[in-house]
């Protein structure tokens, strides 16, 4: 198998996506048992949906919450955390995760960008509104909520279709690519933008690039110059140590 020698790089990003978090319990959208097929997740994901279907939008994703809640980080987050440890001061490891679960964050990673937003956090959907999103477990089911400052409604804080990243996210994904020299994406499609242009970014920086997933996909994306095909939370330990 591919060896890393960690020692090496000085700042490593790591792209996660759903796959990462598959043997946590959280279904992917594609690959073996893949989601993409429902139609009526695509829908309760999209944001005109929720300005039509509100309370249809929170029970889809007061469901998804309770899952997330429930599952716990696996030997794929586990590594990552003690890849983290393991790093000299002049090092530095950044997970920049597509998913929304918040397992990178409980398993104890420190630099995560959740790019997509947190299903385990919800906000005003006013954005001149001044309430901050908040950590939220609550399942909405009965009747959507309205923010307590001005009563606009309140959502999920998770990136919806036919929304674009925050800002803040955008940009701190950005500075941390374009000073990586290690990337790795793990369980990931590679198949939604910008993230699946990430590789791009990194490689053209001179990073080495490497995907571990359980789908090679280098014909619809040339950048990944080495792939290890398996399951991450068997890998990842191995790699790592
Ligand atoms: P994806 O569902 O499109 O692809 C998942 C990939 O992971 C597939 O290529 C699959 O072969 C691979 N995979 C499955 N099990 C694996 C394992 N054990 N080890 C390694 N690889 C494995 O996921 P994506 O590329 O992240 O894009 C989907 C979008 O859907 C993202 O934007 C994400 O926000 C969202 N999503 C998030 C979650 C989550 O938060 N856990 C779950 C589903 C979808």
């Amino acid at each position: 198998m591919t060896k890393i020698d960690w020692s090496e790089y000085s700042k490593i990003v790591v792209l996660s996506g759903a796959g990462i978090s598959a043997a946590s319990g959280i279904r992917t959208y594609r690959g073996p048992d893949g989601l993409w097929n429902d139609q009526k997740l695509v829908r309760l994901s999209d944001a005109y949906t929720f300005r039509t279907e509100p309370l249809e939008v929170w029970k889809f994703w007061s469901q998804t919450r309770k899952i997330c809640n429930q599952a716990e980080p696996n030997a794929a987050h586990l590594s990552l955390v003690s890849l983290e440890k393991s790093l000299r001061p002049d090092q530095s490891l950044s997970i920049i995760t597509q998913n929304i679960d918040g397992l990178h964050d409980r398993a104890g990673s420190l630099h995560i960008i959740q790019y997509h937003g947190s299903v385990l956090r919800t906000r005003c959907e006013n954005f001149l509104c001044s309430l901050e999103p908040f950590t939220d477990t609550k399942l909405y089911v009965d009747e959507v909520p309205l923010c307590p400052l001005c009563r606009a409604r309140l959502r999920p804080d998770i990136v919806l279709f036919n929304e674009t990243i925050p800002e803040h996210n955008a940009r701190s994904a950005q500075e941390a690519l374009l000073s990586c020299d290690l990337f790795i994406a793990i369980g990931t499609s590679g198949t939604v933008y910008p993230a699946s242009d990430f590789v791009r970014i990194a490689h053209e920086r001179g990073a080495r690039t490497i995907l571990i997933n359980m789908e090679e996909f280098v014909e619809r994306n040339p950048y990944f110059k080495e792939t290890i095909l398996g399951k991450a939370e068997l890998i990842l330990p191995e790699l790592i140590g």
